[in-house]
């Protein structure tokens, strides 16, 4: 039996793994709009996607509210280390509005990949989408970061039309024969 601990490692882990897939689908379409050392970092960064999560506070606060009471006060504290990570994780862009600057490629495309973590786990891709028109006007971007994320938001909207062409076609066996 897994504990409540490791239920919430699991959880990180497996968020990290669909960040991971999402890149994997996305990547062809990443050549032409990251550098090779803008992929490469993103490559080593989404490695570690959200490792904060481990430190003390960040993980007692997940593990007392999510598989713990529901209370106010462990509701705050949960709150609290939500803040702290979106401020310190530079994937978020809480980060760098606190900085007052912009958010450079490499971030937006792993903050997409963020984003679309609970649509590809629920087998309903375009759920970022909504995700998106939901929150945009929480999100704190700055000069073209927005135009930027609606760029990487638009390779995203590709890629899940070449993914669902891909698979329609693999369904389709052997077409003539029944002609
Ligand atoms: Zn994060």
């Amino acid at each position: 039996m897994e504990n409540k601990f490791e239920r919430c490692k699991n959880y990180i882990l497996g968020h990290r793994a669909l960040v991971e897939k999402g890149f994997e689908i996305l990547q062809p379409l990443l050549k032409d709009y990251l550098s090779d050392a803008e992929m490469e970092l993103l490559k080593s960064n989404i490695k570690v996607h959200d490792e904060s999560k481990f430190s003390s506070d960040e993980f007692f606060a997940r593990v007392n509210y999510y598989h713990g009471e529901k209370s106010e006060e462990n509701l705050k504290k949960l709150k609290s280390a939500e803040e702290k990570h979106k401020t310190t994780n530079p994937h978020h862009p809480e980060y760098w509005a606190a900085k007052n600057e912009e958010m450079p490629r490499v971030y937006i495309v792993e903050m997409v990949l963020d984003m679309w973590t609970f649509g590809l786990r629920d087998n309903n891709p375009r759920e970022i989408f909504d995700f998106y028109e939901k929150n945009k006007d929480e999100m704190p971007l700055l000069g073209s970061s927005r135009k930027e994320l609606e760029r990487v938001l638009k390779m995203v909207d590709v890629a899940i039309d070449e993914e669902t062409h891909q698979k329609s076609k693999n369904k389709v066996h052997k077409p003539c024969e029944n002609v």
